[in-house]
C-alpha cells in the first residue's frame, strides 16, 4: 500500500513537472483578442454584433461585448467585417487518400510513407477549409501516426479521431484485398479488420485498440467503391454486430457503420451502433428506430454527388464500381431530406477522400438545397458533431472554457450558405492557421 502510494506520488510529480514544462511560466501565456463583427456562438440562434473573444493559450478565456483594447502582451486580430463561428467538424473523411482514376492502381504502388505525405497535404487542406476536428473512418494505420504527429505539434492538421482500419467480412466493403490477385494477397484476418465470427469481431476491435484507434468503423453493407458486385447486401450477422459493438463499449469506443442497403442498416441500428454513414436506402421504419435509439445519421451527400458524376466519365472507375456509383450516389440527398424531416439527428459528414479534401463545405450547400435551414446545417457541423464525439464540454460552441477552435467568413452565411466554402480565418487550439 505504502509502495503504491509512493509510486503514485512520483508519477504525480512527474505529471506536474511535465505540465509545467508545457507552459513554463505565466509570463509566456499566449493571449489573443479577436474583434468579431458578427458572432454566431451556436449556443442559440442569436447573432451578436461587435464582440471580443479573448483566447488564452488553447482556451477561450473570456467573451465580452464591444471591441476591447488588448494589453501590450496580447495580439489583436481584426475580424470586424466577418462572421465568426465555432470550428466546423466533419464526421466522415478518409485522410490517407483521395479518389482519382489511378486509385485502384495506387493500392499496389504506394508505400506507407507515400500515404503519410498525402495525408499531411489533405489534412492541411481540410484545416484551412475551416474543419478543425474530423473523424477519419478508415485507412491503413497511417491515420493513427498522422493524428499522433498533429497532437504532438510536429505537423499541422485538424484534430483527428480515427477508426484506423475499418472492420469488414470476407469480400465485404472494407476487405482490403478485394479485386486483387490471389497471388499477391493472403486471406486477411481480424488483424487487417476482416472477420467471420463474433470471436474474430472481438479480436478485430481489440486489435484496433492496440493499434491506437479512437473509435470503431464497420462496413455493415456492400459499398460503392469496392470491387464487388453488391453495394447493398447485409455483410454482418447480428451476433457479429453485437460482439463488435459490445467489445467496442468495453474500450470506450463509439461505433460507426457504413450502410447503403436496408437490411444491414437495420441490423446495425438494432445492435446499438452510434452512427449510420450514407444511409442511402433508409426506410421510415429505420428512421423511427434511429430516433428511438438516439442513432446519428451522417449523410455524406457530397460523396454521393461526386461518385454519381464521375461514374459518367469512362474509365474513372472499374465497370462494376461505375454501375453502383450511378445507381446509389444520387439517392443520398433525398434520403437526407426525408431523415431531416422525420427528426433523425443529423451529424455533418462528407466522405472526403471519396470527394475532394478541402471541399468539405460543399455539404452545407447540399444540405440547405435539400431543405435544412442554414443555421441548422451549421449546428449539425458544430453542436451535433460535438455530441456525437461526446466532446460537448470542449468543442461545438464558442463558450468560455472550451478549446479555441474558431473560424470566420465574410458576409452572412444565413443569407448565403455558399460563403462557408470560402473560410477566411481559422484558429485551432488557439493557434492561427489562416487569416486572409
Ligand atoms: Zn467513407
Amino acid at each position: 500500500m505504502f509502495h503504491l502510494r509512493f509510486r503514485f506520488t512520483i508519477a504525480l510529480n512527474a505529471l506536474i513537472l511535465m505540465s509545467l514544462s508545457a507552459f513554463p511560466i505565466s509570463a509566456q501565456e499566449k493571449i489573443t483578442y479577436l474583434h468579431c463583427g458578427k458572432l454566431m456562438d451556436m449556443n442559440s440562434a442569436q447573432v451578436q454584433s461587435e464582440v471580443t473573444i479573448i483566447v488564452k493559450n488553447n482556451l477561450i478565456d473570456k467573451i465580452e461585448k464591444g471591441y476591447k483594447q488588448a494589453p501590450a502582451n496580447a495580439t489583436t486580430i481584426d475580424l470586424k467585417n466577418k462572421t465568426v463561428m465555432p470550428g466546423f467538424m466533419d464526421m466522415h473523411i478518409h485522410i490517407e487518400s483521395e479518389s482519382n482514376p489511378n486509385s485502384y492502381l495506387e493500392r499496389f504502388t504506394l508505400n506507407e510513407a507515400d500515404k503519410a505525405y498525402r495525408a499531411q497535404n489533405f489534412g492541411l487542406k481540410t484545416l484551412k477549409a475551416g474543419f478543425t476536428t474530423v473523424r477519419d473512418l478508415g485507412g491503413t494505420g497511417v491515420n493513427v501516426a498522422y493524428r499522433n504527429a498533429i497532437n504532438q505539434g510536429l505537423v499541422a492538421g485538424p484534430r483527428i479521431f480515427t477508426a484506423e482500419k475499418s472492420i469488414a467480412t470476407t469480400g465485404g466493403h472494407a476487405d482490403p484485398t478485394n479485386g486483387g490477385s490471389r497471388d499477391l494477397f493472403e486471406d486477411p484476418g481480424p488483424d487487417l479488420g476482416v472477420i467471420n465470427s463474433p470471436e474474430e469481431g472481438r479480436k478485430a476491435v481489440r486489435q484496433r485498440y492496440k493499434n491506437g484507434a479512437d473509435l470503431i468503423k464497420i462496413t455493415a453493407t456492400g459499398g460503392v467503391l469496392s470491387v464487388a458486385a453488391s453495394g447493398l447486401n447485409p455483410q454482418f450477422f447480428e451476433d457479429e454486430l453485437e460482439a463488435i459493438i459490445q467489445t467496442a463499449k468495453d474500450y470506450g469506443f463509439h461505433t460507426a457503420a457504413h450502410a447503403h442497403g436496408t437490411e444491414g442498416m437495420k441490423r446495425a441500428v438494432m445492435a446499438g451502433i452510434t452512427s449510420i454513414e450514407h444511409g442511402t436506402y433508409m426506410t421510415e421504419e429505420i428512421m423511427e428506430l434511429m430516433k428511438e435509439k438516439g442513432t446519428y445519421y451522417v449523410p455524406t451527400i457530397s460523396a454521393g454527388q461526386f461518385v454519381g458524376q464521375k461514374a459518367k466519365i469512362a474509365g474513372f472507375y472499374p465497370r462494376v464500381v461505375a454501375l453502383k456509383a450511378a445507381a446509389i450516389g444520387p439517392q443520398i440527398q433525398s434520403t437526407f431530406a426525408k431523415a431531416y424531416k422525420a427528426g433523425v439527428k443529423i451529424a455533418f459528414g462528407t466522405d472526403s477522400g471519396v470527394s475532394l479534401h478541402g471541399d468539405n463545405a460543399d455539404e452545407f450547400v447540399l444540405m440547405v438545397e435539400a431543405g435544412m435551414p442554414p443555421h441548422e446545417a451549421i449546428k449539425s457541423a458544430t453542436v451535433t458533431t460535438a455530441q456525437l464525439l461526446n466532446l460537448s464540454d470542449k468543442v461545438g460552441t464558442i463558450t468560455v472554457g472550451k478549446w479555441a477552435d474558431i473560424v470566420a467568413v465574410e458576409g452572412d452565411p444565413l443569407q448565403n450558405i455558399a460563403i462557408l466554402k470560402n473560410v477566411k480565418f481559422v484558429m485551432k487550439d488557439g493557434e492561427v492557421y489562416k487569416n486572409e
